[in-house]
């Protein structure tokens, strides 16, 4: 994946670096509002029903989108 790409250590919400939500000179994930990102992640998924996935059980999450399962901060 391109540098431009960031995982949110808090929800593991995979952005795009355009997606931040620029707040008080620092980006925030516009999902959970965490402020700590890394680019260090792997075993990426996407939830597109979360309903219907166990992973997304697993992970409890109860959102679709992409998703990074390992991140290191
Ligand atoms: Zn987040």
């Amino acid at each position: 994946m391109p540098k431009k790409y960031i995982v949110c250590t808090k929800c593991k919400r995979i952005l795009n670096k355009k997606e931040l939500i620029h707040r008080e000179n620092r980006d925030v994930c516009p999902f959970c509002g965490n402020d700590r990102f890394t680019t260090s992640f792997s075993n990426v998924f996407l939830i597109i029903k979360p309903e219907e996935s166990n992973v997304a059980k697993t992970i409890q999450k109860k959102e679709s989108g992409l998703f990074a399962l390992t991140i290191e901060i």
